[in-house]
């Protein structure tokens, strides 16, 4: 059986890489932009006739952090359907047996009662940093349906937390919150800077490790029977402020002092915590990575890989 992931060369991607080799049963294909421009319909067709997968994890996207989503509307929005468009179509034309898509928790409605859960998807109007990627989005888990509704395709999608990992895109301006910080603060430190925080460090996130994600990703293609889309999150106790993350990283470096908040940023959406209740009555034994620990292996990575890594 061959599992074929979209974004393969990505943070989840390598994530899904990483632990592979625990799937001996079925042969995995990483597909990334090299291989083939899924914004391409005709290219896109081609990959798949010749592929011919049984599964496809699908997480190509435009991805990128708070400031990305807000400077760069357009390509978000329209990379991520036509991504979207062009996979899933092609997955039902070759008959996939199942495909489980990528969402996000930041695509849920800004004004909402928490915590947030899977019916709530479509109840109002995404943050308006990112309205322009959360509203691709969510039209992935409206086309995933419409497929399972029209033609009986098993396609689902699954809403992870805020991740992070090895592999992630370490660019300052454009990245998530951990990898801009982890670069910030090696910087900050080399040129024995002070290490500026984006914001206030008030807004509340929720993060997943990759190899977690990944690892629940699997799960969720092999075990979950289920149709409606599911959070893929930690507790909500484990929900940290952005100034618990950049004090985890700062230790990480021994430069825990040298921290400041620079207000004139965005703090982007003070919080979007999620109910993890349905993941955890479907698989109770999961057991997720320690924040700590996990950022110390992402810093360490980051160190060990600065010259190749994505910045
Ligand atoms: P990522 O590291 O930015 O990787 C994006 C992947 O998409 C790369 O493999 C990239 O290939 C591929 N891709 C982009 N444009 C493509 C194109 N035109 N044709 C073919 N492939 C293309 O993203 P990620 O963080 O792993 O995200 C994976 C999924 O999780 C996405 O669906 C994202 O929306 C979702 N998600 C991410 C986060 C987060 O915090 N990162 C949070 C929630 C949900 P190249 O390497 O060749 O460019
Ligand atoms: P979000 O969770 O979708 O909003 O995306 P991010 O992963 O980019 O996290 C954004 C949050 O982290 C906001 O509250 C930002 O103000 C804060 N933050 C602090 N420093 C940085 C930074 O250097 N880059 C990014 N992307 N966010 C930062």
């Amino acid at each position: 059986m061959k599992i074929l992931v979209t974004g393969g060369s990505g943070l989840v991607g390598y994530g899904i890489q990483s632990i592979q080799a625990q799937y001996p049963e079925y042969e995995f294909v990483f597909l990334s932009s090299q291989d083939c421009n899924l914004l391409n319909l005709a290219e896109t067709r081609a990959y798949f006739h010749q592929t011919r997968p049984d599964y496809v994890i699908h997480l190509a996207a435009n991805v990128g952090g708070l400031f990305k989503n807000m400077n760069y509307k357009v390509n978000m929005y329209e990379d991520n359907i036509a991504m979207n468009m062009n996979v899933l179509k092609c997955c039902h034309e070759s008959n996939v047996q199942k495909v489980v898509s990528c969402l996000s928790t930041c695509i849920f409605p800004d004004k909402t009662s928490y915590p947030i859960c899977e019916e709530m998807l479509h109840n109002g109007a995404p943050h308006k940093s990112n309205d322009a990627y959360a509203y691709a989005k969510r039209m992935l888990e409206v086309q995933s349906k419409a497929y399972r509704e029209q033609y009986g395709d098993n396609f689902i999608c699954v809403i992870p937390t805020n991740i992070y990992g090895p592999y992630d895109n370490y660019c300052v301006e454009n990245g998530h919150v951990i990898p801009a910080l982890i670069h910030k603060c090696y910087l900050a430190k080399q040129n024995q800077e002070r290490f500026q925080v984006c914001g206030s460090g008030r807004p509340l996130r929720q993060f997943i490790y990759s190899a977690d994600l990944a690892k629940l990703i699997l799960w969720a293609l092999l075990e979950y029977d289920e149709k409606e889309s599911i959070i893929l999150a930690d507790r909500e106790e484990n929900e940290v402020s952005i100034e618990q993350v950049a004090r985890m990283i700062a230790r990480e470096f021994d430069y825990e002092s040298q921290i400041f908040f620079d207000t004139f940023y965005s703090d982007g959406q003070h919080k979007k915590t999620v109910d993890n209740r349905k993941l955890r009555e479907a698989y109770p034994d999961f057991q997720f990575t320690d924040m700590q620990q996990g950022i110390r292996t992402s810093v360490q990575w980051s160190k060990e890989n600065y010259e190749n890594c994505r910045k």
